[in-house]
């Protein structure tokens, strides 16, 4: 089966990546940034904070329907979330797949999720779903201001 939105584009695009409170309370930050930081992607916001439900409920509007919506609300409030804007050619679609799959029994092994989680409703960490929404949750979870643009030092040895 062919599935577009995981075959990585060649375009430079930016991606909303959520540690989410159960990532932060098990002391996996700094793991999860380091799988992001040495893939190759640029780091371009980063903060800790405890997100108000209205954000969160903004954030996961789609799901707003979902039985598991309001469980979900009180989780991703539950306690700090890092939340970090990531940029590079395709870092939508390939930082789905460091991820893994949603319900983290299911997830790939050298995945974030397969590697460090065990259930849906605690699988630690969020990633975009596209480059639209990529942009919709920079945009939603970043003040202007908080984000930086910088060349990286190894950026000429990461792409020709
Ligand atoms: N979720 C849940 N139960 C479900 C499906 C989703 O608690 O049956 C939570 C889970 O934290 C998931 C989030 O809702 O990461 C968003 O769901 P989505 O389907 O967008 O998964 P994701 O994009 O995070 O893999
Ligand atoms: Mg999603």
């Amino acid at each position: 089966i062919f599935l577009p939105h995981l075959v990585a584009s060649l375009e430079v695009e930016e991606t909303y990546i959520m540690v989410k409170p159960d990532g932060v309370q098990r002391g996996l930050v700094g793991e999860i940034i380091s799988r992001f930081e040495k893939k190759g992607f640029k780091l371009t916001g980063l903060k800790l904070f405890r997100c108000p439900k209205e954000l969160a409920q903004e954030h996961y509007k789609d799901l707003q329907s979902k039985p598991f919506f309001p469980k979900l609300i009180e989780y991703i409030t539950s306690g700090p979330v890092v939340s970090m804007a990531w940029e590079g050619v395709g870092v939508v679609a390939s930082a789905r797949k460091l991820i893994g799959s949603t319900n983290p029994l299911q997830a790939e092994p050298g995945t974030i999720r397969g590697d460090l989680a065990v259930q849906t409703g605690r699988n630690i960490v969020h990633g975009s779903d596209s480059p639209e929404n990529g942009k919709r949750e920079i945009a939603l979870w970043f003040k202007e201001g908080e984000l930086c643009q910088w060349t990286p030092a190894q950026e000429p040895w990461l792409v020709e």
